[in-house]
C-alpha cells in the first residue's frame, strides 16, 4: 500500500488500493484505469472528504456494478483512535494507532478566531533537535498519505466539523510529530487534499507546514504546493544552531534563509513564520533577540516565541517570565511581528514537542520509549 502511495496508480494486484492515499489527480487516474470517467473521482472525494463515508454500498450516486468492482480493489482505510484526551481548556489530544508498536499524536486547539490542528508527518523523527521530545523517541518510518490525512478526517469526524456552517477546524499545521519535508511527495499530496475544494477545503494560506530547514526540499516545495512555510529556527548563530537543530550542520543559517527568501519570492501577502524555543539561560538573551532581528529582518516575517515545554529526561528549562517579555519586546522594537505561544494543553502533555505517541524505533534512541500511559498522563 505505501509503495502505491508515491508512485503512479497501479490496479491492485497483491492488496486493495486505500483511496485516502491519492490525490485528486491519483483518484483520476485510478477511475480512468478501472475505465470509468474522471467525474467518478469528484463523486468519491465528496463522499469521503465531504461526507465522511467510508462505505462503498452506501454511495447512492454510483452504479451498485461500481461499488462492487471499487468493493473488490479498493478500500478507505482510516487508521484508528484508540484514545481521545480533552483538556480543561477545549484543547484535545488524539492517540492515533497505525499499527502494531507504532501510534502517533494529533492535537486540536481551539481559540477564539479559529481552530488549529496539529498534525504529525512522521513515526518518530529522525532528527535529533535536543530540546524534543519526539526526537529522543528515535524514528520508525514516513507516515501514508492516508494516515497523513487520515489525522483530518478523525479529528473532523471526532469534532462534528461542517464543511458549510461555521468550521471548527479552520487551520491546520504539520507541527506534530516528524519532519515533513523528509516525506516529501506525500506530505504535498496530503497537503493538496486539505486545501482541495473536494477535500476538506481549508484555505491555502491557512495550511503550514514547519521544517527544521530541509533546504532542498524547501525549493522543491515552492514549486510543488502552495502551504504557507514556518521555520524552526530557534538561535541566531551557526554555532548555537549546530547544537539545537543538528541539521544545521547540513544546511547552515544563511542557506536556510535564501531558500526561505525564495520561498515567498513574488508572493504578495506571503511572509515566513519563524519559530523560536526559548530555553532558559541557552538562546533567550537581549544579544540573541538583536542577532535574530538583523537576520530575519529583510525578509517579510513574523515570529513565533514558543516558551520550551519540558518533558521527562530533558535538561533544559523554559526561559522565565521576564526574559520572555524581554525577549519579545527587543523583536517589538525591532518593527517585528511577534507572538508569544500561550501554553494550551498542558494538562495532557499536547503542547509542542511534547508530542510523543509509541514509536518502535528502528535507529537512534537515547532514552527509553515512555509507555503509552505515562505520556497521556
Ligand atoms: N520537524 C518540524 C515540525 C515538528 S516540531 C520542525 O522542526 O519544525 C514543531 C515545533 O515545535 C518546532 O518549531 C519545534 O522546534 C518545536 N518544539 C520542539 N520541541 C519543543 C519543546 N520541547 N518545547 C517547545 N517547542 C518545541
Amino acid at each position: 500500500m505505501s509503495e502505491l502511495a508515491n508512485g503512479p496508480v497501479a490496479l491492485p494486484e497483491i492488496g486493495k488500493v486505500n483511496l485516502l492515499d491519492l490525490d485528486r489527480r491519483d483518484l483520476e487516474a485510478f477511475f480512468a484505469a478501472l475505465g470509468e470517467k474522471p467525474f467518478r473521482a469528484t463523486q468519491i472525494m465528496k463522499w469521503i472528504y465531504h461526507e465522511r463515508v467510508t462505505d462503498f454500498a452506501a454511495m447512492s450516486n454510483l452504479s451498485k456494478a461500481l461499488r462492487e468492482r471499487l468493493a473488490a480493489c479498493a478500500e478507505i482505510r482510516l487508521p484508528e483512535v484508540i484514545l481521545d484526551q480533552a483538556s480543561r481548556d477545549g484543547s484535545h489530544k488524539w492517540l492515533i494507532r497505525l499499527d502494531s508498536g507504532n501510534s502517533i499524536e494529533t492535537v486540536f486547539i481551539p481559540e477564539p478566531d479559529r481552530g488549529t490542528l496539529c498534525i504529525s508527518s512522521q513515526i518518530g523523527c529522525p532528527l535529533d533537535c535536543s530540546f524534543c521530545a519526539t526526537a529522543q523517541q528515535g524514528f520508525n518510518r514516513n507516515l501514508t498519505v492516508a494516515e497523513i490525512i487520515g489525522q483530518v478526517w478523525q479529528a473532523s469526524r471526532l469534532l462534528g466539523d461542517v464543511r458549510n456552517g461555521n468550521r471548527i477546524i479552520t487551520n491546520i499545521v504539520l507541527m506534530g510529530m516528524g519532519e515533513p519535508l523528509l516525506n516529501f511527495e506525500r506530505v504535498v499530496k496530503a497537503t493538496d487534499l486539505m486545501q482541495d475544494d473536494l477535500g476538506f477545503g481549508i484555505s491555502k494560506r491557512r495550511v503550514t507546514l514547519s521544517t527544521a530547514g530541509v533546504v532542498p526540499a524547501l525549493y522543491r516545495l515552492r514549486e510543488a504546493s502552495e502551504v504557507s512555510l514556518a521555520v524552526s529556527l530557534h538561535a541566531p548563530s551557526d554555532e548555537l544552531r549546530n547544537q539545537l537543530v543538528p541539521l544545521n550542520r547540513k544546511y547552515p543559517i544563511a542557506e536556510l534563509l535564501a531558500a526561505c527568501r525564495h520561498y515567498i519570492a513574488d508572493k504578495p501577502h506571503r511572509r515566513i513564520t519563524w519559530e523560536y524555543v526559548l530555553l532558559d539561560g541557552i538562546n533567550d538573551s537581549v544579544s540573541h533577540a538583536h542577532a535574530l532581528a538583523a537576520l530575519i529582518k529583510p525578509i517579510p516575517s513574523k515570529v513565533n516565541l514558543i516558551p520550551f515545554n519540558p518533558f521527562p529526561g530533558t535538561h533544559y528549562q523554559r526561559s522565565g517570565a521576564a526574559a520572555i517579555a524581554r525577549f519579545h519586546a527587543v523583536l517589538m522594537a525591532h518593527d517585528l511581528t511577534v507572538v508569544t505561544r500561550k501554553t494550551r494543553g498542558d494538562d495532557i502533555a499536547a503542547a509542542c514537542g511534547q508530542l510523543a505517541g509509541q514509536v518502535q524505533a528502528r535507529g537512534r534512541r537515547r532514552v527509553p520509549i515512555m509507555p503509552v500511559a505515562q505520556v497521556a498522563g
